[in-house]
């Protein structure tokens, strides 16, 4: 609202003009936000599976990123629609909670909106229709309950597991190492959990990675990993049993806080001052060593004759260490940090039952790993590829391996993949909803319809004829009544899941359906869209 005057002086109100709101309502509305979500679910469609397709994000300044991971490629779409954010959303809690599954939750959110679309046109209530999808999603996660298998394992047999991350790690840039790649995810997991609380800490498990080299180089080490070497050649690269001193001050005489200058106008008191500097140091390093010290590892640096000293003295350093690598060997090894030189005692130290300094083959890059820390059974996961996009890539990946691997020791039980759990839910459903005698039965089977999606998406990724090959995968389930077979996406000459070791986590899955069906209601309910104009547009 303004405030104006006429010609006459006259004051008059002008109520700015309404229009210039953006306003969708009812059946535009719902069409317009599920074109968008449809829009987001058919990008990542061709994502989905062992045979998916990556997708390469350039971000405006140019730097690439080529990832199959469904949250990671939504969270860098920049997408502007508010519907299609839902959808961002709906992949990065599925990551958040479950950790895999990112890109089927999409696609079957897509799948849901666009059968509720063709219902909207026979003039079902969305009401209706998202209760009917309430109805469908309850027999589909209790169906997945009864079709599920558990699987056995201890710290032995940990077989069954590598299996499982191995489905996970199947459809990722990865997949040529998987069975590598999925031994040193599940190793990682059972070394830092819980088995009996059924426990994982997965904040135990850093994953690092370096360019260079190759993907199979990849190693689990038990410990820590910093990206710094011992800080001269010279000085041993194996410390067994190592004492360690932390400091955070630096290893050179103190310098006053205030300024000062000194004037030295004879040669006498160069060599004096350079003598004392050298006897301080001296010191220094005599007071590490008697403290049982064999390794020093250091916040600041050092300079190069101070070095030259260590190494006399047979004191390996690292130097320029960051404060939070330093605090997390302070935690490892059970030492306390030193922040002033006269503090330095021996029952401070650190202890490792192994500190060593690894190089990269041909490069200048080394690393160093603590290993057989007394306080942590930490590990770390140390990934090498060929380039920057590759191990950022792996280590996405290995992630999800790892997130699938600590859901089955919370819970053991599985499904089968390929489709197959979405055809027999989908067969269930329809089933059931022969008995719903009021009009939501259309939406419960077009729940059932949509479940379809998923396994024509993997067929169609893996060049199979998607909707022969889904019939007879059907026909096959109803016919065998065997709820493991799916889609065959690898040319195995067996639709059999099980025989395949595809399997799916049980609380994946239903957590995929239960947010799909989440989200969908959340969009099903909006029929108004009003935007506001801006104020230029006024
Ligand atoms: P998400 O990000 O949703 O985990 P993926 O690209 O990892 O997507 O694909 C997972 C889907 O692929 C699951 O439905 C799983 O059952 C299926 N899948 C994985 N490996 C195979 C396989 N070897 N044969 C058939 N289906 C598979």
């Amino acid at each position: 609202m303004s405030l104006v005057f006429d010609e006459y002086g006259n004051p008059f109100i002008v109520i700015r003009d309404q229009q210039a709101k953006e306003r969708l309502r009812g059946i535009e509305a719902h069409r317009s936000h599920i074109l968008a979500a449809k829009t987001i679910a058919n990008i990542m469609k061709s994502s989905l599976g062992p045979k998916g397709m990556d997708k390469m994000m350039v971000s405006q300044d140019g730097e690439v990123l080529v990832t199959n991971d469904g949250a990671t490629i939504l969270e860098n779409m920049q997408v502007d629609n508010q519907i299609a954010k839902l959808m961002v959303q709906l992949s990065k809690s599925q990551d958040d909670e479950i950790g895999d599954g990112t890109t089927g939750v999409v696609v079957l959110a897509g799948s849901l909106l666009e059968q509720a679309e063709q219902l909207i046109e026979k003039g079902i209530h969305p009401c209706r229709i998202y209760e009917g999808y309430e109805t469908a999603c309850k027999i589909a996660t209790e169906h997945l309950k009864t079709i599920s298998d558990s699987i056995e394992f201890s710290k032995d047999n940990i077989e069954p597991l590598i299996k499982t991350a191995m489905t996970c790690l199947g459809s990722k840039i990865v997949n040529r190492f998987h069975r590598q790649m999925s031994e040193i995810a599940v190793k990682a997991v059972v070394s830092v959990a819980d088995l009996e609380r059924k426990d994982v800490n997965l904040e135990n498990i850093k994953l690092e990675g370096k360019e260079g080299g190759k993907l199979e180089d990849t190693q689990l080490v038990k410990g820590i990993i910093i990206d710094k070497g011992i800080s001269h050649p010279q000085m041993p690269k194996t410390i067994k049993d190592a004492k360690i001193c932390l400091l955070t001050c630096p290893f050179e005489p103190p310098k006053p806080k205030t300024k000062n200058s000194i004037e030295i106008t004879n040669e006498k008191d160069f060599k004096v001052l350079g003598e004392l500097e050298q006897k301080y140091f001296k010191e220094m390093v005599e007071k590490v060593k008697a403290t049982g010290a064999n390794l020093v590892i250091c916040q600041w640096g050092f300079d190069d004759e101070a070095n030259h000293l260590l190494l006399q003295n047979n004191l390996p350093a690292v130097r320029w260490v960051g404060g939070l690598d330093l605090e997390k060997i302070a935690m490892a090894t059970g030492g306390r940090i030193v922040a002033r030189f006269e503090d330095v005692s021996a029952d401070k130290l650190g202890r490792a039952g192994l500190v060593r300094e690894v190089g990269f083959g041909t490069t200048q890059d080394r690393y160093l790993s603590i290993e057989d820390c007394p306080n942590t059974n930490a590990v770390t996961i140390f990934v090498r590829g060929g380039n920057k996009m590759i191990v950022e890539e792996a280590k996405r990946s290995i992630h999800d391996a790892l997130c699938v691997t600590r859901n089955l020791i919370r819970d053991n039980r599985v499904i089968y993949g390929g489709g197959s759990s979405e055809i027999s839910c989908g067969l269930k459903i329809s089933a059931m909803a022969d008995d719903i005698a009021s009009i939501e039965q259309y939406a419960v089977r077009a729940f059932a319809d949509a479940l379809d999606a998923i396994p024509l998406a993997l067929a169609e990724n893996s060049g199979l004829p998607s909707i022969e090959s889904l019939s007879t995968v059907k026909a096959m389930q109803i016919k065998e009544k065997n709820p493991r077979l799916g889609i065959d996406c690898n040319h195995r000459d067996t639709n059999d899941m099980k025989a395949q070791h595809v399997f799916d986590t049980l609380p994946g899955k239903t957590q995929q359906f239960l947010l799909a069906n989440q989200v969908v209601k959340m969009i099903l309910k909006i029929d108004d869209i009003i935007k506001m104009g801006s104020e230029s547009d006024e």
